[in-house]
Order: structure tokens, then C-alpha cells, then sequence
């Protein structure tokens, strides 16, 4: 075998039918330093990157393909299109405007004529390329100053042998400083290499049922592909088993969890319960009895529930979740309810405490500021059964808070919480029946992706009619405008919030962000963004001094005779609630704010919304914020004023002009990005997900969960002969992240 491994990872013909087969599946979870070239140094490049294993390396996707087929002259390629165009460096120099902040440029020639290019932050071009040089550049088409340009193209050597060397389309990976997108190619061909006749791990029924192509073929495709058709079938087949993996991975780590634990199926009929129907001072809306329907059913069955709750703030969710307290009240155990802030533990207690009164159920608070003495009381009865739900800040995953019979769990605003502190609370019982609880509008596909077995209700309408909300972008010329409404507003008796621009680091779900994170991208139409965040030194402070300034402009101009108030992230949560007092009472008329308005600030009587340097927030922020006026019986009126003329912006923002739904709105924005750009790493799931979008791929997710469930339903452990091998796939690929989890 020693023999032909040698032979079998460098001949084509060999590879198929020899045992090295076995060898080229083992590979894939070797350290990425068996692929030939990968030196210590590349491979701690690589280890920058995530990239620490062979398979790591094979599911480094391209973000881009460039078609170097077709090369166009400059003088011909037409302004505002992605072009390519190769030619000679007749000069290349380093700018450097600013300290942190370098920029490179490059005058290329062709027989038609001169192409300028601007690269920002990569400095080492310089030692890279030289005067005489032959580039093919890919990018957009910009005219300025008398030249046409490109800005942050991408760049390829284009020597004799380049129509050689490459196919028609080029991928082009992540790539860094140390290692270019050349080397990166070159690295994968040799990963693909060592791999070549690997297994297909993935169910041959499974494969022909979507007509998928094979693993190697797919991962050689999706780097080296001849055609963008090639591609896509590369990208379906990758992208199922990404989620399939996925899927698998969280529903056998929930059995696993629950497994040979008593679960307790719930009373949902008993005496608490009708005693909270009762007293209830309001009927329910059919969006809320339908989902406490859901929760109550999910409760009763003898499975550990999983289920979420979405629905936008004031919908009612927290008076929803109170049937499932009494049905813990019923059945003689206990739940535990946890929210992100004091504030809002305190809220239950204030809101529901009556309510659960009433019904006969016990309660408890335990927040971080509980005074010893009390925490230790509210610890003991806990202890000892006496107290059916504890609400709760993460204060509840303290060691020493103990239950004695922990069966259902409510978390609050749960994308707040880590994937930790989820199960550090959960682990407080044997095997709890969860309920997260969310205002922040997760497309279905997404929660079914990120939580497995989960279940879902949606509420989508307020159960108090509110009035509602009417958007209007503006330009920033047009600002004068918004600023009558308030006026107008004003002198009805009503309040304006006015939201200031984030100076210094743009939300990450804007356009903003986006483009300085790839700042190599051909669409990188307008680099003043990048600028923005390169000189991000410290952003509160810089959000505040905007604020400042703003608020103080105001209040002499604009609305020098009403009470303008001002709330920014530097200041203390003292000086905060006094102002959000002050703005409470209609003391002061005029909010501004950064970003701090946050969910759950409730002031009727404000009708009018400005948001400044709107482009620079993910819509769903947008959406949160704009939630804000509208509450009372009269409509409110946001305004988004931008100083962007990108279309792409004021198309996103235009998306803030059609719908309300926020549902809707979180697709949109999802759809321009991944997901793991928004989830961060909270979610240990989400950074599995390398070729996913829970909306383009919507049809896979979906049935990939329902292959999962059939998987699992007919081999619980996959060991059967059939699934082995994917079982064995899932384990490994997700090693990474029990060894994190510590479990
Ligand atoms: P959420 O937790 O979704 O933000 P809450 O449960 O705090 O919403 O409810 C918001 C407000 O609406 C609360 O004051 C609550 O008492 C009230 N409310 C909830 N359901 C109803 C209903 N069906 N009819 C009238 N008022 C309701
Ligand atoms: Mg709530």
C-alpha cells in the first residue's frame, strides 16, 4: 500500500480502485500540513484563517469567480461595469495619506491606453509587483480625475503561461497577507490531490434523490470549475451536506442530552392554569392562544421541547409563556424564566407577579444586584421546592442556585445569550422543556439551520392596535423636510427622537461594514467606508461626541424653543434613566441618542423618528428602532435620511419604505450576507455554515432537516451500514467544537 500511495496521490488513473482510498478519506481530517507546500509558516498563515486540518483547507470556498476569458481594452470597457483588462505596470507607488492607513498605486497600460489603480491597505503590492510586470485586473470601472480606475481589483499575475495556467474561470479564495489568492489556489489543487478518491460519505439514495454529484467531484468543481454552470451543481451538493451535518449534529446532541433522563410531560389542564385564564385581564389574541397552544402541546408530549417563540416587542410574548408557568404550577415542578438585562427581569415581576398571584403561583426574582441576605432566602426555597418559577439575569446560572425539580426553562431575548449560558441553564434540570423567547425576527430556515429539533410559533401582530408607521428616505438635502414633520409633530404636544450617525464603526450588518470587510471586493464602489472604520479608535467616544455636537446644534437652530435632551453610550446608567425620565414626563421634547434607545423604551407620546447616516444600519436595527414611535394612537413618522447615492443603499433602504414586516426586512438583509456574520460565534452551528444562505437555499434547508429526522428516526446513532460513514463525517467535522464546548 506504502508504494502505490505514492503513485495513487499523483497519477489520476491509479487513485480510483486502490486501497489509497481509504488513505485519501483518512487525509481530509489530517493537519493541513500533509498537503504538499504547506509549510510551518503557510500553515500558521492557514491556522489564521481557521484553516488547521486537510478538510479545512478543501472547504476554504472561493467568495468570488472571475472570468478571465473575457479581456477587455480600457479604452473600450465600459464605465461602471466589472471589467478585466490586463496590460504592463508602467508605475506602481505607496501613498500614504495617513499613519495606519496605506495606499498603493498602479498606472497599467494596454494598447488602447492607461488604467489607474487604487489599493487600499496592501502595502506589501509593493514588494509583489514591479514596473514591467503583466496584470490582468478585475473590478469595476470607475472615471475620476481624467483616468479611468479601479479601486481594491483583483489582481493576477498574467505572465506567458496565464491562459495556460488557468481555465476560463478563476476562484479566488480568502486570502491574507501572507498567503495570496494564487498561493491559496495552488494549496487547495494540492489538498484536492492528497484527497483524490476519497470516499463519498453521503447515502448513495441520498445522492440520487437529488441528483447531486460526488463529494471529490463537487469540491473540485467549486475550486477549479471550467464553468459557472459547474458551479452551481458543486455549490447544491456542498451546500446540502453542510446542513445535513449540521442537522445531524443537533439532534443527535439534544438526544444525547436528554438521553435516559426522565422527561416530565406536563399537566396542562389543572387548576393554576384555569385560575390564570381567569384573571387574565385581557382575552387573548388568536396569534397568542395559538401559540400557547404550541407551547402547552409541546409540554405535554413526553419529548424534551425545543421551542421558540418569535414575535416583534409588545406582541405579547412574555403573557404567552405565563401558561407554560402554570402548567410547571400544575404538575408540581418548576421553571426558571431568564432575561438579558435587570431591567427586564424586574418587568416580570412587575408585570406577571400580579398576574401569577392571582392564579396561586409562587414567585421569585434574582437579579445581580439581590442583596446577599435575600439571595440567600430566594436560594433556599428554591433549593427546596417551595418557589414554582424564578425569574432572572444570568444571576440564575449561578453554581449555588439549585432546584429541586427544574422541568421547563423560558429564555428571554435568547440571541443575547450564549450557546453557554443557554445550557448552563438548562443543565439546572434533568431534562427541561426549553422555550427561547425573541423579538429579533429569525426567518424560519435560519432557526431550523441553527436549532435542529426545534419547534416554532409566531406572533406577527400587536395585540393592542397601535398606529402604525409610515417611512420616508430623504437625502440629506431633503433633511429640511424631516425636520418640519418634527416641528409640526412638536407643536401638537407630541416628541421626536432624533438618531444619530455611528461615527466609528458602522453596525456590522451595514453597507458600510460590509464593504470594509471586503475591501478586495469588485463592488467596492465607495471607499470612504473603509476609511470610516479603519479609523475606528474609540467608537463610543466618537458616537458621542456626534451626539453631542448634534444635540447642541439642535437645540440652538432647529428646535431652540423646545427641551432638547441627549443619550449616549458614555454615559451612566443613572444619568440614562434620568434622561429617559425627563423625556418620559414630556420634560424634554427632543431625544437625540445613539443607538442606546434600546428594546423595550416605550414613550407613547413620541411620533417622529430622524435617523441620520441611515445606510449605516442593518435593516433589522432600522426596524427595531423605528419601533419605537407608533406605539400610541397616533402614527408615526420615521424618517431616514442618507448621504449614500450607491443604488445598492438606497435600494435597502427603500426596502425600509415597502414593509413593516420585520420578518420580511431580516430576509432581505440576510440574503446580502452570511450567516455567520450576523450570529458572530455565539452560535457554534452558525460558523459550520461556509456555503449557506438561509434564504437563497431555503428548499435545501428544509429538506435537509427532513433527511435528517428520517435518518435519525430509522438509525438513532447512525451506525448502521448505510449511514456509518456520514455518522462518522458529522463527528469529525464537529470534533472542533465539542473540544471547545469542553464536552
Ligand atoms: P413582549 O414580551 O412580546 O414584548 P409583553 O408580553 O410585554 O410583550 O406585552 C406587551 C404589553 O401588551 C403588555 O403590557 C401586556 O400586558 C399587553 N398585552 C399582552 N397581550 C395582550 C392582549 N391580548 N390584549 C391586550 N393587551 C395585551
Ligand atoms: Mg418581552
Amino acid at each position: 500500500m506504502s508504494t502505490q500511495a505514492t503513485t495513487a496521490s499523483n497519477g489520476k488513473a491509479a487513485g480510483e480502485r486502490t486501497p489509497d482510498r481509504l488513505a485519501a478519506t483518512l487525509a481530509f481530517d489530517e493537519p493541513v500540513s500533509r498537503v504538499r507546500l504547506v509549510s510551518p509558516m503557510r500553515a500558521s498563515a492557514l491556522a489564521k484563517l481557521g484553516v488547521r486540518t486537510v478538510r479545512d483547507l478543501l472547504t476554504h470556498f472561493p467568495r468570488r469567480y472571475i472570468d478571465m476569458s473575457r479581456i477587455e481594452d480600457v479604452a473600450h470597457a465600459q464605465i461602471g461595469e466589472m471589467v478585466t483588462i490586463a496590460g504592463t505596470v508602467h508605475e506602481i507607488k505607496l501613498k500614504k495619506p495617513k499613519p495606519r492607513f496605506s495606499l498603493v498605486e498602479i498606472a497599467l497600460t494596454d494598447r488602447s491606453g492607461v488604467l489607474m489603480i487604487t489599493c487600499f491597505r496592501q502595502p506589501w503590492l509593493m514588494d509583489q509587483v514591479k514596473k514591467g510586470d503583466r496584470l490582468a485586473v478585475s473590478g469595476k470601472l470607475e472615471f475620476n480625475y481624467g483616468f479611468k480606475r479601479m479601486t481594491n481589483p483583483f489582481i493576477e499575475e498574467a505572465d506567458d503561461s496565464f491562459d495556460e495556467r488557468h481555465g476560463r474561470i478563476i476562484a479566488v479564495h480568502p486570502a491574507t497577507e501572507r498567503i495570496s489568492t494564487a498561493w491559496m489556489r495552488r494549496l487547495v489543487g494540492n489538498a484536492l490531490s492528497l484527497c483524490r478518491g476519497a470516499f463519498d460519505p453521503l447515502p448513495v439514495d441520498l445522492r440520487a434523490k437529488y441528483r447531486l454529484p460526488s463529494r471529490m467531484s463537487a469540491l473540485s468543481s467549486i475550486h477549479f470549475p471550467v464553468s459557472m454552470d459547474e458551479v452551481a451543481m458543486a455549490r447544491r451538493r456542498l451546500v446540502y451536506e453542510e446542513v445535513l451535518m449540521l442537522e445531524l449534529h443537533l439532534m443527535m446532541d439534544e438526544t444525547r442530552r436528554s438521553a435516559g433522563k426522565p422527561v416530565t410531560a406536563h399537566a396542562t389542564d389543572g387548576s393554576h392554569m384555569r385560575a390564570l385564564e381567569q384573571n387574565l385581564p385581557f382575552t387573548l389574541t388568536d396569534e397568542q392562544a395559538s401559540a400557547r397552544d404550541d407551547i402547552l402541546r409541546a409540554m405535554a408530549a413526553d419529548q424534551a421541547a425545543n421551542h421558540m417563540l418569535l414575535g416583534d416587542v409588545g406582541t405579547g410574548k412574555t403573557v404567552v409563556a405565563s401558561f407554560g408557568l402554570a402548567a410547571v404550577a400544575d404538575t408540581g415542578t418548576q421553571a426558571a424564566m431568564m432575561a438579558p438585562t435587570e431591567v427586564l427581569a424586574r418587568q416580570y415581576a412587575g408585570k406577571l407577579g400580579p398576574l401569577l398571584d392571582a392564579a396561586g403561583i409562587t414567585w421569585e426574582v434574582l437579579t445581580g444586584s439581590t442583596a446577599p441576605a435575600e439571595r440567600e432566602a430566594v436560594i433556599e426555597r428554591v433549593a427546596g421546592g417551595t418557589v414554582d418559577v424564578l425569574f432572572g439575569t444570568h444571576a440564575l446560572l449561578e453554581d449555588d442556585v439549585r432546584f429541586r425539580n427544574l422541568t421547563f426553562v423560558v429564555i428571554d431575548e435568547q440571541q443575547r445569550f450564549g450557546v453557554d449560558q443557554r445550557a448552563a441553564l438548562l443543565a439546572k434540570g434533568e431534562a427541561p422543556d426549553a422555550l427561547y423567547m425573541t423579538a429579533t425576527p429569525i426567518p424560519r430556515t435560519l432557526a431550523l439551520a441553527l436549532y435542529g429539533s426545534l419547534t416554532l410559533s409566531y406572533i406577527k401582530n400587536r395585540p393592542l392596535n397601535s398606529a402604525g408607521n409610515t417611512t420616508k428616505v430623504y437625502a440629506k438635502s431633503e433633511r429640511g423636510r424631516a425636520y418640519d414633520a418634527a416641528l409640526a409633530a412638536l407643536a401638537e404636544g407630541h416628541q421626536v427622537y432624533v438618531v444619530c450617525p455611528l461615527v466609528g464603526k458602522p453596525h456590522p450588518n451595514s453597507e458600510a461594514e460590509r464593504k470594509a470587510k471586503r475591501e478586495n471586493d469588485l463592488e467596492s464602489d465607495e471607499y470612504e467606508y473603509a476609511v470610516i472604520s479603519i479609523e475606528d479608535e474609540s467608537d463610543i467616544e466618537d458616537d458621542a461626541k456626534a451626539a453631542i455636537q448634534e444635540a447642541a446644534f439642535l437645540q440652538e437652530k432647529t428646535f431652540s424653543s423646545y427641551r432638547v435632551d441627549l443619550l449616549h453610550g458614555k454615559m451612566s446608567g443613572a444619568e440614562k434613566q434620568e434622561v429617559m425620565d425627563r423625556f418620559r414626563a414630556g420634560i424634554s421634547q427632543v431625544l437625540v441618542a445613539t443607538t442606546v434607545i434600546e428594546v423595550g423604551v416605550d414613550v407613547p407620546n413620541a411620533t417622529v423618528m430622524i435617523i441620520e447616516d441611515a445606510e449605516r444600519f442593518g435593516l433589522s436595527q432600522l426596524h427595531q428602532l423605528r419601533g419605537r414611535v407608533g406605539r400610541g394612537t397616533e402614527p408615526g413618522e420615521v424618517f431616514l435620511v442618507s448621504g449614500s447615492k450607491a443604488p445598492s443603499a438606497l435600494e435597502r433602504l427603500a426596502a425600509m419604505e415597502k414593509t413593516e414586516d420585520g420578518f420580511e426586512l431580516a430576509s432581505y438583509d440576510l440574503s446580502l450576507r452570511r450567516e455567520g456574520d450576523i450570529l458572530g460565534n455565539r452560535q457554534h452551528g452558525a460558523s459550520m455554515l461556509k456555503l449557506v444562505n438561509v434564504v437563497r437555499d431555503g428548499k435545501i434547508i428544509e429538506a435537509a432537516h427532513a433527511d435528517a429526522r428520517a435518518m435519525l428516526a430509522e438509525d438513532a446513532a447512525l451506525e448502521s451500514d448505510r449511514y456509518r460513514a456520514f455518522g462518522r463525517e458529522v463527528r469529525l467535522a464537529f470534533r472542533g467544537f465539542d473540544e471547545v464546548k469542553g464536552g
